[in-house]
């Protein structure tokens, strides 16, 4: 469906968790270890459901870390089975993804979005508090083996933390058919610092020069490559480029609240209305027709941290 601004709604972000087993510097305001309520997976299925019936076609899996949940795949395969529900998508930090990987396949998950800000061992712990990064690579290979795709790669690089490995994590699209995307530093912190140790999409085309603009196909992302390369760089300027006026999604939290806009801090909660299918459809509609214009993280950081929200 449209939303007021006329634009088609047809994205779904299910945060199942809140709980991570990362701790990532830039990510979370809420404290990653704690559980807080979690939808069940039959919940999960009622809400996405209705959700479909208002026009959503697409849905990502995301968190907190989603494969932290052990019915994980159990919650893939109920979406699977939902009419109208046409790509499923995941996003994991990778730790568990070779356990995942091939069940998470068979119950219809279809692609993957790995998180890896660097591929330097003391650099990785530095910035998740976890010395696993030969657990993502391992993931990254089993993702591959199981025939998950597309492949992205996600990176937020910060100035003075790891943007000096930016071109070791665009090296890794040269060697294989994967999508290294970086993702500009939002502001979730209250500080302003996040503001100073932001990268910009136009400081890495700087830096790599090589990089020549490809066709993208979404609004999102713009994509580059490079003589002999497999794989495509892509570019999200979030926040030095909004792409508001393109958003197509809409949000839904790990506690049954939606969120229409990832800069905005207004929460609906639908979970008065999960007994009645139809009631519970008109409650989305409505929600979906309140998603304001865009974010404004220029004036304000938002109140929750993504771990939260879901990214
Ligand atoms: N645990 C999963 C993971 O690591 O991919 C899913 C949740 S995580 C919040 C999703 C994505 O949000 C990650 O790619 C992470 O890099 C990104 N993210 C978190 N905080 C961010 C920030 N302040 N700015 C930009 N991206 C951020």
């Amino acid at each position: 469906m449209k939303d007021s601004f006329g634009r088609e709604i047809s994205y779904l972000r299910v945060s199942v968790t809140q709980r991570c087993n990362l701790n990532c510097v830039y990510c979370g305001k809420e404290d990653c270890a704690k559980k807080e309520a979690e939808l069940s997976a039959e919940d999960i299925f009622r809400l996405v459901k209705a959700f479909a019936q208002c026009g959503i076609t697409k849905v990502r899996i995301t968190g907190g870390e989603p494969l932290v949940r052990e019915d994980i795949c159990e919650i893939v395969e109920k979406i699977h089975s939902i009419e109208g529900i046409q790509t499923i998508a995941l996003t994991t930090n990778g730790v568990y993804l070779k356990q995942y990987a091939a069940s998470l396949k068979e119950a219809g998950l279809q692609s993957v979005n790995i998180s890896l800000d660097s591929t330097d061992e003391s650099t990785y712990r530095h910035l998740t508090g976890a010395a696993v990064l030969h657990k993502v690579l391992e993931g990254i290979e089993a993702a591959q083996a199981a025939g998950l795709a597309p492949i992205k790669i996600n990176a937020v690089l910060m100035k003075g933390v790891n943007s000096d490995g930016a071109g070791e994590l665009i090296a890794l699209a040269r060697k294989a058919p994967l999508d290294v995307r970086f993702i500009e530093l939002m502001p979730f912190s209250d500080s302003g610092e996040d503001k100073e140790m932001m990268v910009t999409g136009a400081e890495i085309l700087q830096q790599f020069p090589y990089l020549k603009p490809i066709e993208s196909e979404q609004a999102t992302a713009r994509y580059y490559s490079a003589e002999g390369f497999r794989g495509r760089v892509g570019l999200i300027n979030s926040v030095s480029r909004k792409f508001c006026a393109d958003c197509n999604r809409v949000r839904l939290l790990c506690d049954g609240k939606v969120k229409p806009c990832l800069g905005d801090d207004t929460l609906y909660d639908v979970m008065p209305y999960i007994e009645d299918e139809t009631a519970l459809a008109a409650q989305i509609k409505s929600i979906i027709l309140k998603k304001p214009a865009g974010h404004r993280f220029e004036e304000k950081a938002p109140a929750h941290g993504l771990n939260k929200t879901g990214g």
